[in-house]
């Protein structure tokens, strides 16, 4: 059962880029890219296993950065480390500055990936309580019972939170500041077939996503602003001005969509993923921050091999959620 303060899939993983690789992969922690590099992996089956209407959309289009060597870095150490992580590149020349061409990068249309999900869930017999917000866990002694939501309590033996940025407030003894949220403001132009962009490009931390319907969605800030998804016109004109830079037929381009999601931020940048070690039966799933949706397939694998006490594929140690608690 699902049980979500709204509709499931409008929040952080409905407002990303869907971009399935780490920007600049190799200024992560390692125990981000372990998950990354098994989720890239296990979408083409993921969704080809989603016996639904909705079509995710992925495309493998390719990812170029123009900046890819920052400072304190080399070439030769940004290829070595994603040689260590399986993943393909090469190296482009024609500038005054080496760019990096990442052939193998995928992306999804997020909101249609959310809802893919959430048809395929409901056609497997899971049930989604939409617009019912869990209030607090129902404990008995270091047990958990089940939920208590605005809509009543519901009785559970097992219960993840998995609530994104809102995740911090549901886990007990949770240390103040450990899952905070981080905003993200996009903005999405029209389709055009003329001189259409064909691989996500970045720099700066600023991309340009192409779509397979020929728009192209570009973001994004990083902002510690708090629960809100404000959306302000000069951060919105810098993201628009990049993007036009970097593909000059953008320009005249309608802006069709703005919006801004928050990320659950982590202080380590890694998730939190495993048993709650005082609660019995309480997991967690969260702090996915800047790459939610590339992990999102290996860490559901790694979250349901500990919760069915197999033995998963991944170390868990760098996830557990000990390291949030309050001593
Ligand atoms: C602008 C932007 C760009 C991004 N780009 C990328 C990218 O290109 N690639 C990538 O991998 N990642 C990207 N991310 C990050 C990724 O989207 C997130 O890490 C991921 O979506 C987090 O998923 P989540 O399920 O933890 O949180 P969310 O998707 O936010 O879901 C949390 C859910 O919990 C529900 N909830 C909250 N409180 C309660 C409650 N009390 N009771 C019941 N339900 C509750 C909410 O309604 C929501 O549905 C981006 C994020 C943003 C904002």
């Amino acid at each position: 059962m699902v049980i979500d303060r709204s509709q499931p899939g409008t929040e952080a993983s409905w407002a990303g880029g869907g971009i399935l690789c780490p920007l600049y992969a190799w200024r992560y922690p390692e125990a981000v890219m372990a998950l990354a590099t098994h989720g890239m992996r296990e979408y083409p089956a993921l969704l080809e296993s989603l016996d639904t209407p909705t079509d995710a959309e992925r495309q493998v289009t390719g990812m170029q950065i123009l900046d890819p060597v920052g400072p304190g870095e080399s070439a030769k150490g940004v290829g070595e480390w994603l040689d260590r992580f399986g993943m393909r590149h090469e190296w482009l020349s024609g500038g005054d500055f080496p760019e990096l061409l990442l052939p193998d990068v995928a992306n999804v249309r997020n909101p249609r990936l959310l809802l893919a999900l959430s048809e395929a869930a409901e056609s497997e017999g899971i049930t989604i309580h939409a617009h019912c917000a869990a209030d607090r866990l129902r404990l008995d002694g270091n047990r958990v019972t089940g939920v208590i939501t605005t809509e009543g309590a519901w009785a559970a033996d097992q219960v993840v939170i998995a609530a994104g940025a809102w995740s911090e407030a549901l886990t007990p003894d949770a240390r103040r500041g450990s899952v905070f949220p981080v905003r993200g403001q996009m903005l999405r132009l029209e389709p055009r077939q003329e001189n259409r962009l064909e691989r996500i490009l970045m720099e700066a931390g600023t991309y340009l996503i192409p779509r397979r319907d020929g728009s192209v969605v570009i973001g994004s800030t990083v902002e510690y602003a708090g629960f809100d998804k404000h959306i302000d016109s000069t951060a919105q004109a810098a993201l628009h001005a990049t993007a036009c830079r970097l593909w000059p037929s953008l320009t005249g381009a309608a802006i069709t969509h703005r919006w801004a999601g928050l990320r659950p931020g982590s202080a380590d940048e890694i998730p939190i993923l495993g048993a709650h070690p005082h609660i019995e039966g309480l997991w967690l799933n969260t702090g996915g921050f800047r790459n939610g949706l590339a992990m999102a397939p290996a860490s559901a694998s790694l979250l349901s091999d500990l919760m069915h006490g197999r033995s998963p594929a991944l170390d868990p140690t760098p996830y557990r959620v000990g390291r949030i608690l309050s001593d």
